[in-house]
């Protein structure tokens, strides 16, 4: 199949490499030039402007950072909205149930669908093709573009529900945010008392308190203080932010997510957007007065 590919960064190159090399052809653009000629010297077409690319092709997959951006490629001036081609729009940000009804909404209104399908499961899921892919779009889109994001990860219809899968992205993604900043805490308290970091997180791994920081971000990137997992500071507060709007429009009170809310927010403050969210245990850690490091 022909689509299109917007936003190669973390996330989106290796996903849109993985629809390349189960031999689709690839048209794709990114604001970063760089990012559009590392994947052209892959065997993908290079486009200089989102429109160019929904001049070109019927389906779009897009992955940006935050709502703004997303609302402004897909119905700003000379975005995919502008298209003369595009029929679909493949939406994998997260940018919460609000901007994906709202983008939904717009495309609709000029012939385009819009399928909200946002991922879970990090850089390293997006290069294997094991992300967790939460769909909702109308029953015959998501059919035939099933496919596709079968090589991208497990695709979960979550239903025909405009944003739904955006909400289902948010929940998700709270319970990561809240898994690391406890993990932090509890890792950062047991140090202090004189505990082994690498053997606190293996006792965590075989007992009740494992997660996915505890077995995941912990080894591969607090542990050995590299703080380079693949996702930043300022994305992850972004989803607090958004989990939190989608709350209080939900009526649903969330007393343990205001407190993770803040302790990111804090990071965000110290660490700066572009840092890797795994600082929060460096900004734990400057708070207790200890490491967390393997020895
Ligand atoms: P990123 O910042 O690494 O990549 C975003 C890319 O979009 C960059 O290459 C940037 O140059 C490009 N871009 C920005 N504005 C643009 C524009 N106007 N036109 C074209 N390109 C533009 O972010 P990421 O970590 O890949 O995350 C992308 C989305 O996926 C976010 O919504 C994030 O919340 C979500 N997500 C990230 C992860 C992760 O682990 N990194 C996991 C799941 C979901």
């Amino acid at each position: 199949m022909d689509v299109g590919f917007i936003g190669l960064g973390n996330m989106g190159f290796p996903m849109a490499a993985r629809l390349l090399d189960a031999g689709h052809r690839v048209t794709a653009f990114d604001m970063r030039r760089d990012a559009v000629e590392r994947f052209v010297a892959r065997g993908a077409q290079g486009a200089g402007s989102v429109k160019e690319v929904a001049d070109s092709v019927e389906t779009i997959f897009t992955s940006l950072p935050t709502p703004a951006i997303v609302r402004a490629v897909a119905t700003g001036p000379d975005g995919v909205i502008a298209g003369s081609k595009v029929k679909r729009f493949v939406e994998m940000s997260t940018t919460g149930s609000k901007t994906a009804v709202e983008v939904g909404a717009a495309l609709r209104a000029r012939g385009i669908t819009m399928i909200d399908s946002p991922v879970s499961g990090g850089v390293a899921g997006a290069t294997k093709g094991t992300l967790a892919v939460m769909v909702s779009a109308p029953q015959a889109d998501f059919d035939l573009l099933k496919p596709l994001l079968d090589q991208i990860g497990k695709v979960f219809f979550v239903g025909e529900k405009p944003g739904l899968a955006q909400t289902m992205k948010l929940v998700n993604n709270y319970l990561s945010a809240t898994a690391l900043a406890a993990t932090s805490e509890a890792m950062a308290l047991g140090a202090k008392a004189g505990l082994d970091a690498s053997l606190m997180c293996d006792v965590i791994n075989t007992g009740s308190g494992r997660n996915s920081a505890s077995q995941d971000k912990f080894p591969r990137s607090i542990l050995p203080g590299t703080f380079d997992f693949g996702f930043s500071t300022g994305l992850m507060t972004k989803d607090l932010d958004l989990c939190a709007e989608e709350s209080e429009h939900l009526g649903v009170p969330m007393s343990v997510a205001e407190a993770v809310h803040a302790l990111w927010h804090k990071t965000l403050d110290r660490e700066g957007a572009d840092s890797d969210f795994t600082t929060i245990a460096r900004y734990v850690e400057d708070q207790a007065g200890v490491k967390i490091r393997a020895k």
